[in-house]
């Protein structure tokens, strides 16, 4: 089982996070064989999801995900309920595998990287989406800058990997500076602005061997025994896929009605295949006019809000 720990320093307005991706990085690449640099970026979109997804208390999907004109064209890691993930890549060309190393910009092309949050429907909250800038290198650096510009909170971010090929793994290791407390006194102000400098200082010293390899107890003590922390008690993590029959019949109807009628016609089946796990959903002639139905029923309002998430990736056969 995956876990994420948070973590909180005594007497400081800094708090942390620890994750780390063994079960679900391995499910989430059981049907796609990434070239390294992929696969890495997709553990640790899968971790930066996990992280996000701990801190709000909602329910519902929190997305990240990207389109592009890249060698990634596009990209989405999914953490649901604060406890299911699952995530894809897709590559302009699957078949190169001498991709190697690059910055999150040029991977992308002239793309955009989002992070939504798409609350579940009984909840009535309205989605959300923020872009993240693509300047800097890595998927750390660009969110580090996500949120201290979206949220205004001061982050630092970082990722190891390990990919040997039975075992892979993600870990990331988060420390945020929340804001002062506006009773607090002109020192206590200035000590929390020191030991975030500190605590960031050492955060940056972690190798991705001890990042990659210790317990997150082993970690803290290592890096910050100074400065006490208080371990909070993991939460569980695994790869669940939330495709459903229901979301299948909406990726049929976003066709349109005049579409779907061709294709009815011109097939006695239609088979959707869900991209994250290769499940597939059939229609014979009468579910698929079932499902036409449903659409001629309803108003193209509805469909949109109907939609969840905008962008399940699907084949449709
Ligand atoms: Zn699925």
């Amino acid at each position: 089982m995956d876990v994420l720990h948070r973590f909180s320093f005594i007497d400081l307005p800094i708090r942390g996070q620890w994750v780390r991706l063994e079960e679900s990085l391995s499910q989430a690449t059981q049907y796609r064989v990434y070239p390294k640099p992929i696969h890495e970026m997709l553990g640790q979109m899968l971790a930066a999801v996990a992280m996000v997804a701990d801190n709000i208390k909602f329910s519902g999907a929190i997305t990240l995900q990207s389109r592009g004109d890249g060698d990634l064209v596009r990209s989405l890691a999914e953490c649901q309920d604060q406890e299911f993930l699952r995530g894809i890549m897709h590559l302009q060309n699957p078949e190169n595998n001498a991709l190697t190393q690059q910055p999150l910009a040029q991977w992308l092309g002239n793309g955009q990287l989002a992070l939504s949050l798409i609350p579940n429907k009984d909840t009535g909250m309205q989605p959300y989406q923020g872009f993240v800038s693509l300047e800097y290198d890595t998927l750390a650096q660009c969110l580090e800058h996500y949120f201290v510009t979206s949220e205004q909170l001061e982050t630092c971010l970082n990722f190891a990997s390990t990919s040997t090929e039975s075992a892979p793994s993600v870990t990331g290791l988060l420390l945020q500076r929340l804001p002062d407390d506006p009773q607090a006194t002109e020192i206590e102000v200035d000590a929390a602005r020191n030991a975030w400098h500190t605590l960031t200082t050492l955060a940056a010293t972690v190798t991705d061997e001890e990042l990659s390899q210790l317990d997150a107890q082993t970690l803290l003590y290592r890096l910050f025994n100074e400065h006490p922390c208080r371990l909070h008690e993991p939460r569980q993590l695994s790869y669940r896929c939330t495709c459903s029959r229901e979301k299948t019949d909406t990726t049929l109807m976003m066709l349109g009605g005049e579409d779907l009628r061709t294709l009815i016609e011109e097939q006695s089946e239609i088979t959707v295949d869900c991209e994250f796990c290769g499940n597939r959903y059939s229609y014979d002639r009468e579910s698929a006019t079932q499902v036409l139905y449903k659409l001629t029923e309803q108003t193209p309002a509805d469909i949109n809000s109907d939609q969840n998430p905008p962008s399940e990736p699907k084949t449709l056969h």
